[in-house]
């Protein structure tokens, strides 16, 4: 129970590596605000934290609004007195080049993806200097540390997070706060299966081409990007900080 008494929020909580990330909080004692777009399914994630013993709420809502981001860091403060932890995870993904995507496509993609992490980074710092303490993990990706093909948007994305991480991090370590960003590579989620759909391939033939592509030959399950995030916002992490922790099956090593 290394988290209790404290307070996360974990954006984009309603499937996936947000909701794996937020059931590992949960499982360590912490308390949890939910955010994500589905009201069903955050309220799933919700349950399954209060049968774990600990308090959690959701507020619903679209994190590329600065001003819900601003509503969401009240609402947590209000709820449980005090903020920890942020963990910026929600995040969309268009399969293109960038002569095939769409201004609608590039936007959406900068907004939840980065603008998102810069709306909520912001808001949860103002909490946490005068604390004197905190932890921001922003789930980045292996495309944002190095190119992809048919990812143009998303890496330029997730580029920008690993060095707003890395700038954050410079900025407020005298703060006392640490930032991290993890960088995953293949992960089961609706995201892939998502991936899969944009480029015509079936399940499980794209499941094995994709493995294929890390030295591991694996496709990893969320709970394995959700342990790396424990243990950065963990205090055995208290010398990391302004990293890009690899969680790529060593896909970015060679
Ligand atoms: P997912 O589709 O299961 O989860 C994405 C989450 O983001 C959902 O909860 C969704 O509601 C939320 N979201 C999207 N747009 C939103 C908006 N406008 N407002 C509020 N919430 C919004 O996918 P996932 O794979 O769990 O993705 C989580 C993070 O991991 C993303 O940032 C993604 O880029 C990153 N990632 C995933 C993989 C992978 O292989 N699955 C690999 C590298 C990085």
């Amino acid at each position: 129970m290394i988290f209790q008494g404290k307070t996360v929020i974990v954006t984009g909580a309603t499937s996936g590596i947000g909701a794996a990330t937020a059931s590992a909080f949960a499982g360590e004692g912490a308390r949890l605000m939910l955010t994500g777009r589905n009201a069903e399914r955050a309220e799933l994630t919700r349950k399954k934290a209060e049968a774990a013993g600990v308090g959690a709420a959701t507020l619903i809502g679209d994190i590329r609004d600065p001003d819900f981001c601003e509503r969401l860091v009240v609402a947590t403060t209000e709820r449980f007195g005090r903020l920890d932890i942020l963990v910026n995870n929600a995040g969309v993904i268009h399969c293109e080049t960038v002569d095939e995507t769409t201004d609608d496509q590039w936007r959406e993609t900068m907004a939840v993806n980065l603008d998102a992490v810069f709306f909520m980074s912001r808001a949860v710092l103002r909490r946490m200097k005068p604390q004197g303490e905190g932890i921001i993990i922003n789930v980045a990706s292996d495309a944002g540390v190095v190119g992809v093909p048919k990812m143009a948007a998303y890496c330029a994305s997730k580029g920008a997070v690993v060095l707003l991480t890395k700038a954050m991090a410079l900025d407020h370590a005298r703060d006392g706060i640490r930032i991290n960003a993890v960088c995953p590579n293949v992960i089961d989620t609706p995201m892939l299966d998502d991936v899969f759909r944009q480029n015509d391939m079936e399940a499980e033939a794209g499941r094995r081409v994709f493995a294929s592509e890390n030295p591991l030959d694996m496709v990893a399950a969320p709970k394995d990007v959700a342990d790396a995030i424990i243990y950065l916002a963990s205090d055995k992490a208290r010398f990391i900080t302004g990293t890009a922790f690899m969680i790529d099956g060593g896909f970015t090593a060679g």
